[in-house]
Parts: structure tokens; sequence; C-alpha cells
């Protein structure tokens, strides 16, 4: 007899998801977590001073509040609260004006010239639409036949091209440099196809449902998916790495939340060896360099825009994030680095003690890159806000040793889960109908290296345990 029916390894978004849809099924579950907190790339921690609580990975959670998964459990009863800035997205250009991704779409086409109109019959189709085109597009791509066909292949014909071609549609700098910041969260180049998709993508999540962070930081939504798994009957235990499944409690099933590279690893002796061959030759993207700062006061934006942004985009030009994201994919340091840069204190005063503020800021270096961008990255900070630097506190860096130190997961410093450059974004961790399935039936994989891909969404998790669960439970 097996002592629990379900093993899932690693307590981040899709690991706890997973969990949690395997025991609304009616499995018994255990989840094991290397480290001594849940919650993997949604974890908020006091890094730099007393009472400053950074977010160590995830920030802002659109793909979250939109997330199909997350949206249909009661975690609100578990303490998650979204905080919804005034404007999700500003992205200012150097002469002080900014381009909004704004939660009305009227306003953030006047922010755009001449290509207001333009960005409206872009996203006009698919306005009013997010929950029907998040079920068909957050999974596997070929898994089965959409709920939305006329709506998913309308989407896909956009979706499908490179940020580049896309940018092709506006005339002026600010839409395409908005355009531009928002595909480079695949962390690939612009010209990459499905870029084009990730930036669409998130520019209907403004819009639809916005791009809040949780109230108390990611952490909440960690703890609320933890504490909701427990009132289900699911056990987790941290501060207990596994090396080898062999190690854990038998069970008729194991989902991993974990790399490739890592399944072909705890599952040796029970996968076909080019398979397992396979996984190791996983390709992962370039890192980042991350820092989070304790500041005294909020940041002295120029542009007005920004002041009431939770996010804000700096790499002005289409051609600048284009520069930046081609060097961390060649493996040369950025000169001039893309940020992203999130700032939640200011709209949840939770996270930093009285006008006192964290922010947080990373931009794109090659994999295992070991140099110190600190000094670029202030540069382009202060670019946009002069006088930031005198409103250090403290600041908390890490590059991509660090970033993968903290969680395996995010090997050399990768932050999306592996590639997403070439389609590699729907098609992970191999070109499958059903990624998340193994050669072995009793062991799957649950991570952002499966379909929809990186995010705090739980999807990779939900989908993972619908299949294992309809295939070693039978029908509920
Ligand atoms: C710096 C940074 C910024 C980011 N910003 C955002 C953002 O703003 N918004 C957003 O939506 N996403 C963001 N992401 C991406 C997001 O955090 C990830 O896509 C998401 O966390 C992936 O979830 P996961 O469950 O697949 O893996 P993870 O969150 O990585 O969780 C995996 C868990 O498994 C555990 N584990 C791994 N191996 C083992 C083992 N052998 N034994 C036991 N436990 C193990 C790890 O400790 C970890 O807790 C960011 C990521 C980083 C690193």
């Amino acid at each position: 007899m097996a002592e629990v029916d379900a093993v899932v390894v690693g307590a981040g978004p899709n690991g706890l998801v997973a969990a949690i849809t395997l025991a609304r099924a009616g499995v018994s579950v255990r989840v094991y977590e290397a480290a001594a907190e849940v919650g993997g790339g949604a974890t908020t921690r006091e890094v730099t001073l007393p009472g400053f609580r950074h977010d160590v990975c995830s920030a802002v959670h659109p793909l979250g509040v939109g997330s199909p998964a997350l949206t249909a459990m009661p975690l609100q009863r578990y303490g998650l609260a979204w905080v919804q800035p005034p404007l999700p997205l500003a992205h200012p250009f150097p002469d002080g004006s900014a381009a909004v991704l704004a939660r009305s779409p009227e306003e953030t086409a006047a922010s755009l010239d001449g290509d207001g109109r333009r960005y409206h019959r872009v996203i006009r189709p698919f306005l009013g639409r997010w929950h029907d085109l998040a079920e068909d597009v957050l999974r596997a791509p070929i898994a089965s036949w959409p709920r939305h066909p006329a709506l998913l292949a309308r989407f896909g014909t956009r979706a499908a091209a490179p940020a580049a071609l896309l940018a092709r549609l506006f005339r002026g700098e600010r839409a395409r440099g908005l355009l531009a910041g928002l595909a480079a969260h695949a962390v690939a180049p612009l010209g990459s196809p499905g870029t084009g998709g990730v930036a669409l993508l998130l520019a209907l999540a403004a819009h639809e449902v916005g791009w809040p962070f949780p109230h108390g930081g990611a952490q909440t939504l960690s703890h609320a998916l933890a504490a909701y798994l427990r009132h289900l009957g699911g056990h987790i235990e941290t501060g207990h790495p596994v090396a080898r499944l062999d190690d854990l409690p038998p069970a008729r099933v194991y989902l991993l939340d974990v790399m490739p590279e890592r399944l072909a690893d705890l599952a040796e002796g029970r996968l076909p060896r080019r398979y397992a061959e396979r996984l190791r030759r996983y390709r992962h993207g370039p890192g980042a360099f991350k820092i989070d700062y304790a500041l005294s006061a909020p940041v002295p934006w120029t542009a007005e825009p920004c002041t009431v942004a939770g996010t804000v985009h700096l790499g002005p030009s289409f051609a600048e994030i284009d520069t930046a994201l081609r060097s961390a994919c060649r493996g040369d340091a950025p000169a001039v680095p893309f940020l992203i840069v999130s700032q939640p204190s200011l709209f949840d005063p939770s996270r930093a003690p009285g006008d006192a503020q964290v922010l947080w800021v990373y931009g794109h270096v090659p994999n295992g890159w070991r140099g110190d961008l600190t000094a670029q990255i202030e540069r382009q900070i202060e670019r946009f806000a002069p006088g930031f630097r005198d409103l250090v506190l403290d600041r908390g860096t890490a590059g991509p040793a660090q970033i993968a130190a903290r969680n395996p997961n995010n090997a050399g410093g990768d932050i999306t889960g592996g590639a997403c450059d070439r389609l590699r974004l729907l098609f992970r961790p191999t070109a499958s109908r059903v990624p998340y399935a193994t050669p072995d039936p009793g062991v799957y994989l649950c991570s952002s290296a499966t379909p929809p891909g990186p995010g705090v969404h739980g999807m990779c998790g939900y989908h993972a345990a619908r299949l294992a669960a309809r295939r070693v439970f039978g029908p509920a």
C-alpha cells in the first residue's frame, strides 16, 4: 500500500497548485520543499533592513490575478488580497514624458500619440474576453481542442509573431518602446517568434485584470496556497531537499516542480536513457541581475505617470531594449540594461516603515554571468529619476549565482524556467502533446519548464495534476 497517493517535490506556485488540484480530486498528497519556507519564486523577505519586505523573485502578478486555476480557489479566505496600483505600467522617455499601460485602453491609446488608434485596433478584439482566452492560452498548445477556437485563432495570428514584426504596426517610438518592454518579459530577442504574443497578453491583462501585488508581498499568495492545501488535508514538509525519488515514501504518482535536468537526476533509473539525455540537454535562457533597494523616500521620477505606476520599464526605445536583450542572449553584459522596476510600497504601506520604500529592479545578463551590474542599473535609473542614488539606505544585489543558489530552478540565473526563444515557451521541456507526462507513468513534471511557462499562475501545476489524476486515479 502506498503511504500517500501522491508526492509533490517543490512548493513553488506550480507545486502548490498541483498539490491542491490533486487534493481537490480526493487524492492524499504530501509536498517536500527544500527551502525553509514555501513559495519558491513567490517569496518575500527582509533582504535589506528590518521592516523592509522585499519580493525575492516575483513582484507583479497579472497572470496570477488572471489565472484560471488561482481564481477558482478561495484564496481570499486564506489571506490573499490583491493591491491594484492606479496605473499598471509606465514607460518613460528621456524627454520627461511617458507612455502608459493603463487599466483603460483609451487612456493607454491616448499616451501613444499617433499610434493610439492602431493600438486600439490591435487590442479591441480581445477586450472582455480575458477569461476565455486565458483558458486556451495558458496551457499546452496542442493538448486538446481549444474551448474558444475562433478567439484563439485570432489571438494566435498576432501572438505567434515576433515583437519586431508586431512593432511594424506602429509608427512612433512611444508605442514601439511600450511593446518592446512588454515583450522583453519573455527574455528572448525581439525577433523571436511568440514574443509578440507575450506583449499582447500582458497588455490585455492590464486592461482586463490589472497588474497587482499581493498585499504584504508575493509570500502572502504562497502562504494562502499552503493554508488552503492544508485545509484540504495535504501535508507540506519544508527544509527537505529531495535527491532521488527512491528516498521518498512510496506513492502512486510523483509530480516534480523542478527543472528537466533535475528530473533526470531525481528519476535516475526510471526513465529511458535517451529521454533522460534530452532532459539533461534542456536549454536555459539568459540570467537576471536583481537589486532590492531600501529607499528613504519614493523614487523622484521625472515623468509624472511613473509616480503612480506599480511597474516602470526603463529602456526607452525598441532598439535600446532589443540591443540589451541581444547582448544578454549572446553572452555579453548589456552596456545599457533594460530594467523592469516595481514599486509596491507606494500602494501597500505594510512593505516598508513610514515614508520609506522598497524598490525591486532587475536587468538581463548572460546565463551564469559573474559580473556586477549595479553601476549600469543605477545609471539607468538616474537617467529617468535624477537624485535616486541619494535615497538609497541599503541594497541587496543578486546576480545569476545568488539567484540560482536561492532556488535550483533558476539555473544560471534563468528566471523563465528555460529559454523562451524559438517557440520554446510553447513546446517545453520537449515537443509533445502532453509535455507534463514522462515515459514513467508514475512521474510527472509540473514546473515552469512545462507550458504555459514562467510566471506565477500555477497553470503548469494545474494541468500536470489534472493529467496525473485522470491517468493514475481515473475519472473523478
Ligand atoms: C528574480 C525573479 C523575478 C520574477 N518576477 C516575476 C514577476 O514579477 N511576476 C511573475 O509572475 N513571475 C515572476 N518570476 C517568475 C516566477 O517566479 C516563476 O515563473 C515561478 O515561481 C515558477 O513557479 P514554479 O512553481 O514552477 O517554480 P519555483 O517557483 O521555482 O518553485 C520551485 C520550488 O521547488 C523547490 N525545489 C526544487 N528542487 C527541489 C528538490 N530537489 N527538492 C525539494 N524542493 C525542490 C525549490 O526550492 C522551489 O521552492 C520571477 C522570477 C525571478 C527569479
